[in-house]
C-alpha cells in the first residue's frame, strides 16, 4: 500500500510520488516540498486557522514518519488591506504592527506544539520576486495597467478555472477586481500591483509605485524558495478561489511549467454547527479557549483528530471529550511506567505493537485518514490495558510499547512522556494545593499549567469526589 492524497485539481484520489518520478523505495525520493498559506497577520488568529494549521503540521509530520523528508515553507501575509488598515488605527508603523501578530502566531503555534517548517516568508520581504514574475506576464502581454495598478488578464490564459471548475462560468473579460477576496460569481481580472493610495506604505517598482496584490506574494514565494514545480500546497477551502486559481494563473503564465502537483484544502471548522463570526459570539482564539481552562493538548487533539476533508464541528462537549481521551492515554503511560518486573520479551507484546503499527500506517495512508488512525489507537491501548491486566507485559516489553508511542506521538503531537521524577511529596502535594486555590478562583489557565507541570515530572493527578489524588511513576 501507497500513500494517496486527494488533488482538488484532478478531483481525484492519487498515488503521492514526490518530485512526480515514481522510485523503488521512500528513502529515494527527494525531499517533500510543501508550501501552505500562512496567516495574515493583523489579529490573532482563531481556531478555525488553527484547524489548518494543525493539519500542514500532521502533513508534514505523518510524511517524515513515512520515511519521506520535507522542505516546508508558509508565508506571512504582513501587506495586505486589513494590516494596513490595524497600523493606521495604531499609529504605528506596518512593520511594527505586523511583528506584534506575526509573534503572537508563533507563540500560538508553539504552544499547540506545532514544529516550525523550514521558511517563513514575508510578503514585504518578498517584492523583487513579485516584480520578477510581473515583468515574465509582460513580456508575454498577459496583463495592463488601469489607473496605476496592474492587472492579469485572465481571458488570455486558457487554463484558468481549472481548479475551482469554474471554466464555464460567466467569465467577465476585461472587467477588474481591486479587491483580494472575492466570490465566483464575480470573475474577473485580478489585481497583481495595486497604485499607491494615501497613508499607504508603498514600493518602488519598474511599473511604478505601489503595493502587491496578496495573490502574487505565494507564487513569488514559491519560485524564491523551491525555483520549480512543488509537491504540495496546501490550505483552507476558501482559498480555492480566488487565491489558488490566481496562483497558478500567474505561476504557469509566467514561467510555462506546472506550479503545484497535489492541491491539498482542508474543510472549516465551525461552532456549534455554525460558521465562527463576531456577531454570532461564537467567535474564539487560541487564547480564548487556554482562558475557559482547556488544554493546548486537548485542543490539538480535537483539531487534528477529524478527517481534513470534513467539516469539524467545534463544540465544548467535543472539547471535554478530547481531554477525556487524552486521560486514557496518559493513564496507559503511567501503567506502563510502573511495571517494574522484568522477564524475557513476550512475542505477544511484539506482534501486537508491529500489527498496530502497520495497520494505523494503512488506514493513514488512505487520503491522511486520522480519524480512523485514532480510532485503531484506541483499539491498542486497550489491547495493551488488557495484557497489563493479566501481567503479561514485563518491565522489557512495556519499554518497547512506551517505544511505539513515541514513534506513533512523532505523528500526534499530544502523548505526554513524563521525565523522571525529582520532586519530593512535599513539593508535589503544595502544587496540588495550589493548583486547587486556582481552580477556586477560576484561574484555569494556572491550574492547567501546574496540572501539564506535574504531569511532565512524572505525576498524574486524578481529580475525584474525595479530592485531588496523584500516581507516582518512576
Ligand atoms: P487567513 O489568516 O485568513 O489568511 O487564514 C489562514 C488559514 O486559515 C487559511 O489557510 C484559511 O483558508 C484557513 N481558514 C480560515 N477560516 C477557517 C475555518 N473556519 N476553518 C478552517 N480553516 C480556516
Ligand atoms: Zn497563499
Amino acid at each position: 500500500m501507497a500513500l494517496t492524497i486527494f488533488n482538488t485539481l484532478t478531483r481525484r484520489l492519487e498515488p503521492f510520488i514526490p518530485g512526480g518520478v515514481p522510485k523503488e523505495k521512500i528513502e529515494d525520493y527527494p525531499p517533500v516540498t510543501i508550501y501552505s498559506c500562512g496567516p495574515t497577520v493583523y489579529s490573532y488568529a482563531h481556531i478555525g486557522n488553527f484547524r489548518t494549521f494543525v493539519f500542514n503540521d500532521f502533513l508534514r509530520r505523518y510524511l517524515k514518519f513515512r520515511g519521506f523528508t520535507v522542505n516546508h515553507a508558509m508565508n506571512i501575509t504582513d501587506v495586505d488591506d486589513k494590516t494596513i488598515a490595524g497600523a493606521l488605527k495604531d499609529a504605528i508603523t506596518l512593520r511594527e504592527y505586523t511583528d506584534k501578530y506575526t509573534n503572537i502566531f508563533f507563540e500560538d503555534l508553539k504552544t499547540l506544539n506545532i514544529e516550525p517548517v523550514e521558511h517563513y516568508p514575508r510578503a514585504t520581504e518578498s517584492i523583487d520576486a513579485m516584480i520578477d514574475i510581473i515583468a515574465h506576464l509582460d513580456k508575454k502581454g498577459l496583463i495592463y495597467e488601469k489607473d496605476g495598478s496592474i492587472y492579469f488578464s485572465i481571458a488570455k490564459f486558457h487554463r484558468y478555472g481549472r481548479l475551482s471548475n469554474v471554466i464555464n462560468m460567466d467569465i467577465k473579460a476585461g472587467a477588474r477586481y481591486d479587491a483580494d477576496e472575492y466570490t465566483k460569481e464575480d470573475i474577473r481580472d485580478f489585481a497583481l500591483w495595486k497604485a499607491p493610495k494615501d497613508n499607504e506604505p508603498y514600493w518602488d517598482t519598474p511599473f511604478g509605485k505601489g503595493r502587491p496584490g496578496w495573490h502574487i506574494e505565494c507564487s513569488a514565494m514559491v519560485r524564491t524558495i523551491f525555483g520549480t514545480t512543488i509537491d504540495i500546497h496546501t490550505g483552507g477551502v476558501d482559498l480555492i478561489f480566488p487565491h489558488h486559481e490566481n496562483e497558478i494563473a500567474q505561476s504557469e503564465a509566467a514561467y510555462d511549467e506546472p506550479f503545484v502537483r497535489y492541491w491539498v484544502h482542508v474543510e472549516h471548522l465551525l461552532v456549534e454547527g455554525s460558521k465562527m463570526s463576531k456577531s454570532l459570539g461564537n467567535f474564539y482564539t487560541l487564547r480564548d479557549l487556554l482562558l475557559k481552562g482547556y488544554s493546548p493538548r486537548a485542543i490539538r487533539y480535537l483539531l487534528l483528530t477529524a478527517h481534513y476533508r470534513k467539516q469539524l464541528n467545534f463544540t465544548f462537549d467535543g472539547l471535554n471529550q478530547a481531554a477525556q481521551a487524552l486521560l486514557r492515554i496518559d493513564n496507559l503511560v503511567a501503567r506502563l511506567n510502573d511495571i517494574k518486573q522484568d522477564a524475557s520479551p513476550n512475542q505477544k507484546v511484539i506482534d501486537q505493537c508491529n500489527a498496530f503499527l502497520t495497520s494505523f500506517t494503512e488506514t493513514v495512508d488512505d487520503d491522511l485518514n486520522i480519524a480512523g488512525g485514532i480510532g485503531i489507537f484506541f483499539d491498542f491501548i486497550h489491547d495493551i490495558n488488557t495484557m497489563i491486566d493479566s501481567n503479561s507485559i514485563s518491565k522489557t516489553d512495556a519499554e518497547y510499547v512506551i517505544s511505539v508511542l513515541k514513534k506513533v506521538d512523532t505523528v500526534f503531537g499530544f502523548i505526554f512522556f513524563p521525565e523522571a521524577v525529582n520532586l519530593n511529596k512535599e513539593e508535589i502535594e503544595a502544587l496540588i494545593e495550589e493548583r486547587n486555590k486556582a481552580r477556586k478562583e477560576k484561574n484555569f489557565a494556572k491550574a492547567d499549567a501546574i496540572r501539564d507541570e506535574l504531569l511532565q515530572k512524572g505525576i498524574i493527578l486524578q481529580d475525584t469526589k474525595e479530592g485531588t489524588r496523584w500516581i507516582l511513576k518512576s
